[in-house]
């Protein structure tokens, strides 16, 4: 099947009925909720610029399973070209919308358990790989969006799972049938869920021994019986119903749209199993996944970086003071961490290497040191565009106001910026920088792809830091530098004699 376009990954959606909860009503239609729209558009953009030849190289690849040309999205990466080109669709699609389009998780996701069961396969002699590989080729065929979920709910942090007090805090299953397994528990914060075609579920932590029947990945439908999904508040939400300029982004939103998904007694068909108990390779699934989710980060959030700074320098041209040597460096700031980021993704793509299953995965170190990055800067240039902006962003009138018959021509008079500008299209610039830098979409630049402390336990482990340690000790004498030797020509000792006696 060709791929889709935006409106027609609007149209597939209305053929799945997942059961679907918000603000305590259940959602009869995904599609016409309003408060779902402005994700389901960011998530619609995935498709649309997939189908417009300008974005061909970005958006599309030619499959490796089925020699079609695919959405990117849907694609195992073969090459370190396919690694760089994944960050340049991400950072062309978060300019194009300002927000999180949602579709990356279960790219991720899809591409984690792809080396994984390979890797599962040759130790256990399982058959894992194959049957995901034709998992790849339905998606592939039928353009879909997967929800990648994978935190779940935890409970008491300090204990593993098959310790909790609740054995549901993790997915675990909870019976064996002849062509399948049966799973309970439930994965939160799962960004995109809603308006996914299907889940692609994986352990969230290593596990032990003891967690064999917490080991467990597969794929299902979002409307699977036994699947419900409760879709989270964020701060501001009910902005989304306010208009076209209050809302900030009315188009695409604020933020993903994420859900809890319940898993309640769920049957999985053994076709769509591609984990089941092999606790030794739990790990390596969930720093894989992590670690391409981490890379992104540079990517998507350089693109929202793109929309703010041009947004902050539109609001110093509007005040007529954009020849300020202070905002002008300010802006320059706010370009060079935004660079900084994308540097940091470029870099873990192109330090890139193939695994045994044949796809490319990206440096684990470096995808990591992004998305710190990312924790720091991109709160400091959402700081650096609120100072640009003034204190507008939070007390600007509403759009009503604005178009109140009595009123309005106060508001349109005083939020005025220099003479001969629109005051309408300046309140449009001040609640699109009030949304993404004051709004609810700054945390998922925290907690997204998993908190600091994540990476920071990453970045440790693959630091190599006992190397850096030698690396001291040879420059001051601790450790034989048989360079230095053979540049003086004697010994270490030998040189420094004089000083030795
Ligand atoms: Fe994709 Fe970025 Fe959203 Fe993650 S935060 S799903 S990488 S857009
Ligand atoms: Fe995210």
């Amino acid at each position: 099947m060709a791929m889709k376009s935006g409106k027609e990954y609007i149209e597939s959606l209305k053929k799945l009925k997942p059961v679907v909860y918000a603000f305590g009503e259940k959602v009869e239609s995904v599609v016409d909720f309003p408060m779902f729209k402005p994700h389901l558009h960011a998530a619609a953009m995935t498709y649309e610029l997939a189908v417009h030849p300008e974005f061909e190289q970005e958006m599309t690849v030619v499959s490796s399973i089925n020699g079609d040309k695919i959405s990117r999205f849907t694609h195992i990466h073969h090459s370190i070209d396919d690694l760089v080109n994944k960050i340049k669709m991400m950072r062309l699609l978060g300019q194009k919308t300002a927000t999180c389009f949602q579709r990356c998780v279960g790219f991720d996701g899809l591409n984690a358990v792809y080396i994984t069961s390979c890797d599962i396969d040759a130790k256990h002699g399982t058959d894992y790989h194959k049957r995901f590989k034709a998992y790849m080729k339905y998606v592939q065929d039928n353009d879909l969006m997967l929800a990648g979920a994978m935190s779940d709910p935890k409970g008491d942090r300090s204990l593993r799972p098959s310790q909790q007090a609740d054995p549901d805090m993790y997915v675990h299953v909870v019976d064996r049938k002849p062509g399948g397994v049966v799973v309970r528990g439930a994965k939160a914060h799962i960004t995109g869920s809603v308006n996914s075609h299907e889940i692609i579920v994986m352990p969230t932590r290593t596990m032990g021994p003891d967690d064999k029947d917490y080991a467990i990945s597969f794929t299902i439908p979002v409307d699977e019986k036994g699947v419900t999904m409760i879709f989270g508040r964020q701060t501001n939400d009910t902005r989304r119903l306010d208009g076209e300029i209050d809302p900030g982004n009315a188009k695409y939103g604020i933020v993903g749209g994420e859900a809890l998904i319940v898993f309640d007694d769920v049957f999985i068909p053994s076709e769509r199993v591609f984990m089941d108990g092999e606790v030794d390779f739990t790990g390596q699934l969930v720093e894989t996944f992590a670690g391409f989710h981490r890379s992104n980060y540079g990517g998507c959030k350089v693109g929202l970086a793109d929309v703010i700074t041009g947004a902050a320098l539109w609001m110093t041209e509007n005040n007529g003071i954009e020849k300020s040597p202070y905002l002008r460096d300010l802006l320059a700031e706010m370009v060079c961490m935004a660079e900084t980021c994308w540097s940091c993704s470029l870099a873990c793509s192109y330090q890139g290497s193939r695994t045994n299953s044949g796809a490319y995965t990206i440096n684990p170190l470096l995808a990591n040191v992004v998305k710190l990055n990312i924790t720091r800067y991109a709160y400091e240039w959402m700081r650096l565009a609120q100072d640009i902006a003034g204190g507008l962003i939070i007390t600007l009138p509403s759009e009503k106001d604005f178009r109140n018959p009595e009123i309005g021509k106060f508001v349109d008079k005083y939020f005025k910026g220099k003479a001969g500008t629109s005051t309408i299209d300046r309140m449009r610039i001040v609640r699109l920088i009030e949304n993404m830098a004051v709004g609810a979409g700054l945390p998922e630049s925290m907690h997204g792809a998993g908190p600091p402390q994540a990476q920071k336990m990453m970045i440790q482990r693959r630091a190599n830091m006992e190397r850096k340690k030698e690396l001291a000790e040879t420059i001051v004498g601790i450790k034989p530098d048989k360079y230095f030797e053979k540049i003086v020509g004697q010994s270490e000792a030998e040189y420094f004699s004089k000083f030795r006696k």
